[in-house]
């Protein structure tokens, strides 16, 4: 049998305790600003182009968007629900904090 523990603390979640699954979808926001280039935009393209070349598409994807999936007890959830980072702040609540995705 699969066995459950918080991602959190530690503790072991037995079949039919209370658990909660947070999923994270974080994901490459775009504000509509593009940075002025300076000098040749064909050249700035290309260079790009051939830097992704080297990359994994992997990695591509990941810098973009990301997803996460953590089961936490109850008293863990509670704690990452009101503070999520642990900075001491109210976490923002709905979509002002978000750009121009829609
Ligand atoms: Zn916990």
């Amino acid at each position: 049998m699969e066995k459950f523990r918080c991602h959190s603390c530690g503790k072991d979640l037995p079949k039919g305790s209370l658990k909660y699954i947070v999923e994270i979808r974080s994901f490459a926001d775009f504000d509509g600003y593009l940075e002025e280039y300076d000098g040749d935009m064909e050249e700035g393209i290309n260079e790009l182009l051939d830097t992704m070349e080297n990359m994994d598409p992997k990695t591509i994807e990941e810098d973009v968007s990301k997803e996460l999936i953590y089961i936490l007890c109850k008293s863990c959830m509670d704690k990452f629900t009101s503070d999520p980072f642990q900075t001491g702040k109210a976490a923002f609540v709905g979509e002002d904090v978000k750009g121009t995705i829609h």
